[in-house]
């Protein structure tokens, strides 16, 4: 039987790419997904069969290594985080809460810095490159990759079609940064709206829509909807957002009391690395507020 990947689901039919090649099959679900409730999801790799009209049956969804709600995509590998030096200037607080929520995902992360070209026009341009540089620092420090982009100039995007090259990809960041612009660069002919256009056009991105993969030139695919839209913990266990913080998981074995919080426990292996300056500070200031924004989410339920 052949196999192939969802790369789109629209009004009850799946589009299935052939592992061997050639255009999308159209595929209907075999009922018995229904039945069991469960739905073929875009990025599932399957075993399907062809009818005799052209279309297929998907009769066979192989396990998934990832699960994604929003957008509903299975077998994410990668995130691409996505924060523009300026317009809206950088933010490590946000960053930081995408990777716990990557992390929870069970994915890997890509942080890429946009609009670089625009920190020329800034009067303290010196202290944007240079705050680009130490985050760039810090994060690969933890074992995050990370790159510098224009999509304006052409900047960084070859290495970023390196870095996707393979892999399923679904890009996420704050409304702004340039996440539309990044991909019509890496997909020609894709086009999808940036702000400017909806703009002029009078109306709001984002209208609902379906979720497709594009494939991308160098190989690997991306979904062409943004990722992480709602960022709270409320789906987080307390000791997960910890443990979402990759620099403090090995620490942690050595902390005293198992369900050690590292906030003020004796014995804390965590505490003693940020006392002797191994876990950068506005990580662990971002941690306590992450861990007090848990515990009001917690009250409110
Ligand atoms: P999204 O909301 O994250 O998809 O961001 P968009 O791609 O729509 O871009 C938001 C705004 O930033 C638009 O006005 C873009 O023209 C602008 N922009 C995007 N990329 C760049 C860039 O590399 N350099 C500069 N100077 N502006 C950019
Ligand atoms: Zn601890």
């Amino acid at each position: 039987m052949p196999e192939g990947m969802i790369i789109k689901a629209l009004s009850g039919y799946y589009y299935v790419r052939p592992d061997e090649g050639g255009d999308p099959v159209q595929c209907r679900a075999r009922g018995i997904f229904k039945k069991r409730g469960v739905s073929p999801l875009v990025g599932d790799r399957v075993k399907f069969s062809e009818t005799e009209n052209g279309e297929g049956i998907v009769d066979e969804i192989l396990p998934r290594s990832t699960e994604l709600v929003r957008p509903p995509v299975a077998n994410v590998d990668l995130a691409v985080l996505v924060f523009s030096v300026v317009h809206p200037d950088l933010n490590l607080l946000l960053l930081d809460k995408f990777l716990v929520h990557t992390e929870s995902a069970g994915l890997d992360a890509l942080i890429v810095f946009t609009k670089f070209d625009a920190a020329d026009g800034e009067p303290d341009r010196e202290r944007i490159v240079e705050s680009v540089e130490a985050a760039r620092q810090l994060y690969e420090s933890i074992g995050y990759g990370s790159l510098v982009t224009s999509a304006r100039r052409g900047e960084g995007i070859e290495e970023l079609k390196r870095r996707l090259s393979g892999r399923i990809s679904v890009f996420a960041g704050q409304s702004g940064v340039g996440k539309s612009s990044l991909l019509n660069a890496l997909v020609p002919g894709l086009k999808l709206e940036t702000s400017e256009i909806s703009k002029k056009l009078g109306r709001g991105r984002h209208t609902t829509r379906h979720v497709e993969l594009v494939p991308l030139p160098g190989g690997g695919y991306v979904a062409d909807t943004p990722g992480f839209s709602q960022l709270d913990f409320a789906e987080l266990g307390v000791g997960e957002i910890g443990s979402c913080f990759r620099e403090f998981r090995e620490l942690a074995e050595g902390c005293k009391f198992r369900g050690c919080t590292h906030v003020h426990e004796p014995g804390c292996a965590v505490l003693a690395a940020k006392e002797r300056g191994e876990i950068a500070e506005s990580r662990y200031a971002n941690y306590l507020e992450f861990m007090t924004e848990w515990k009001e989410n917690r009250r409110r339920y």
